[in-house]
């Protein structure tokens, strides 16, 4: 059996973070080295190695966790000016950590296209 991810093993408290939301599916978080103002990672607890390995039984938690976002970001304070979600996906999408997870940035104005 594979090891926890490192996002598990925040969710599980192994690892330290400073979490501004949970619930039983999803938990979010502020990242350890942002780029932006503001800059959390909402992550389900189902460790989804990447968006593109998700399958159909995911689609509930998916929508659980888009549908989050909205009072993540007005808690937050980001709603009103607007906010970037990002999901990256392998090598060329930038993908660092296998567990999926949704960046949501925010205080700043934001480039596009992104580098
Ligand atoms: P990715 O590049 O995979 O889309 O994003 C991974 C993100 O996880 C990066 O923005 C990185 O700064 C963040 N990150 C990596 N390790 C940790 C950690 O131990 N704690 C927190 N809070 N964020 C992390």
């Amino acid at each position: 059996m594979p090891g926890k991810t490192l996002f598990q093993k925040i969710a599980d408290r192994e690892i330290p973070a400073d979490i501004v939301y949970e619930d039983e599916l999803c938990l979010c978080f502020r990242d350890i080295n942002p780029g932006a103002p503001t800059h959390l990672l909402l992550v389900p607890r189902k460790p989804i190695p990447r968006i593109a390995l998700a399958e159909d039984d995911d689609q509930a938690l998916l929508g659980h966790m888009m549908t989050r976002i909205a009072g993540i970001a007005q808690k937050e304070g980001v709603s009103e000016n607007g906010f970037r979600v990002v999901i990256n996906n392998g090598p060329h999408g930038g993908e660092a950590v296998p567990h999926l997870h949704i960046h949501l940035l925010g205080g700043r104005q934001m480039q596009w296209p992104p580098g």
